[in-house]
């Protein structure tokens, strides 16, 4: 019995090396053979295609909008409740596929170029002093243990000195997913879903939401609110924003 289970760890580990020998110099996301030198992890047209930003964003929510506009019309008709967010790129090809594939399972390469996208974004308001950094709450009940964006705001944390808030802003119910909802039922959706354990703590502090999508801006919005209510400034950072 013993003997079997040796085996079968030999056989495991053999199919690992194998595994990391054929695809070790392949693009994580679309396994081109990586040739250049400068090509860590992903190919330099994956690299390139999911740096394709919009020329202009607006000020407040980070949407495309036309060059000589600074703020779109839906920020200034219904000013959205925190103060700015900011993505890395649009929510289109290779970046969801980077996402989507980040979200159930532990992938290091690619989180390691989360990151890289996340510090990057984040030099737009680096001037800010900020207290705090809060991963968008997961579903407590969500069938999935691997928690990313937590993971990655661990990480952010340390690498951009800022200190990571846990266990204040939660989730208080399961909600549907977001992703195909309309706005209205996305609204109805989150209503009451987050609230703080501990609000006095955020008083009058700065702080750095983080999340993966930027939708139609419901769950930073919806996170925002208690923050905002407990007296704090809210900022938030995503890796993509839809068009
Ligand atoms: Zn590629
Ligand atoms: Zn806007």
């Amino acid at each position: 019995m013993r003997q079997s289970i040796k085996i079968k760890k030999i056989f495991l580990e053999l199919i690992h090396l194998i595994k990391i020998t054929l695809f070790e110099n392949k693009c994580k996301l679309c396994e081109n053979d990586l040739v250049f030198k400068e090509e860590k992890h992903i190919c330099s047209d994956c690299s390139i295609s999911i740096k394709k930003k919009p020329l202009n964003t607006c000020n407040q929510c980070g949407k495309s909008i036309s060059r000589n506009l600074e703020i779109c019309g839906e920020c200034l008709v219904n000013p959205p409740i925190y103060i700015k967010h900011l993505s890395y790129s649009t929510y289109e090809n290779r970046l969801r596929d980077l996402i989507l594939r980040s979200k159930y399972r532990e992938n290091e390469p690619l989180k390691a170029i989360s990151i890289q996208y996340y510090i990057e974004t984040f030099s737009k308001i680096n001037t800010i002093k900020f207290d705090y950094v809060i991963p968008v709450p997961m579903d407590k009940g969500r069938d999935r243990e691997y928690d990313h964006i937590f993971e990655i705001t661990k990480i952010l944390s340390k690498k951009l000195n800022i200190e990571l808030e846990i266990n204040n802003l939660v989730k208080t119910k399961q909600t549907e997913p977001q992703a195909g909802l309309t706005m209205a039922k996305r609204l109805k959706n989150l209503n009451g879903a987050f609230k703080l354990n501990n609000p006095e703590k955020i008083k009058s502090k700065t702080i750095l939401l983080v999340d993966d999508v930027y939708t139609t801006g419901t769950t930073i919005k919806k996170c925002s609110a208690p923050l905002i209510k407990a007296g704090a400034s809210v900022y938030a950072i995503t890796l993509a924003r839809s068009i």
